[in-house]
């Protein structure tokens, strides 16, 4: 049975993993889309082969396991070498989410998602949470996070999809602008209501 999915989105340092966790505590069953790229890619998967197979063993370390920044490095400024490996992983993602999700027993469950919009991995879900803080909070964040540049966050920024677009998916919007127990009340209140939407139902 298909259950019944909340995508969660934002831009990098809105704050979707301190949510998604917050989501994980109150009991909601959750997948990682960027774990489950990670998971398609293990030695011995299909892909990892097929991968070998068009750019050339440079791409895999030693121990077998792919060498992403290898990969990266030849997909960056190669619009159809990138289209080619989406072709390839996006399907093979999509099922891996959906296998994982297939198993989960809480009322309903969560897909964090960094690229829910842009890899249309949002029609997979019923319903899209979008974690929205204005740029400034965005900016200052992942850069204490990461201990990165504002120039670095930047090129980041640039290469997700755009705030109104991410919003103009959302049915419901998260506002981080405030402290971490505001985060967490406001995931407990969207907690609740996606319960009574789903009738309560166990
Ligand atoms: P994302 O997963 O969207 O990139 P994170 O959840 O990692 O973002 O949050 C980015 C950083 O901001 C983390 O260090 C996190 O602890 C911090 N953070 C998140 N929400 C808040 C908040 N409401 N107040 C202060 N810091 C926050």
């Amino acid at each position: 049975m298909t259950p019944w999915i909340l995508g969660l989105t934002g831009g990098i340092g809105s704050g979707k993993s301190a949510a998604a966790e917050h989501f994980t505590r109150l009991g909601v069953h959750l997948v990682d889309a960027d774990q489950a790229a990670r998971w398609v890619v293990e030695p011995g998967r299909p892909a990892l082969e097929q991968i070998a197979r068009h750019f050339g063993e440079t791409v895999i370390r030693p121990d077998g396991t792919l060498d992403r920044a290898a990969l990266r490095e030849r997909v960056f400024e190669d619009p159809a070498q990138r289209k080619w490996l989406e072709a390839l992983l996006h399907p093979l993602i999509r099922k891996e989410i959906s296998d994982y999700l297939a198993r989960a027993e809480s009322p309903y469950a969560v897909l964090v998602s960094p690229l829910l919009i842009e890899s249309g991995q949002y029609r997979m879900t019923q319903r899209v949470l979008v974690v929205d803080v204005p740029e400034h909070l965005q900016l200052q964040r992942t850069m204490a996070r990461d201990g990165v540049s504002e120039a670095q966050v930047q090129a980041i920024l640039k290469a997700q999809a755009g705030r109104d677009e991410r919003l103009r998916h959302a049915d419901d919007v998260l506002v981080n602008d405030r402290d971490p127990a505001w985060l967490q009340a406001e995931v407990e209140r969207l907690h609740r209501f996606y319960l009574t939407l789903r009738g309560g139902q166990p």
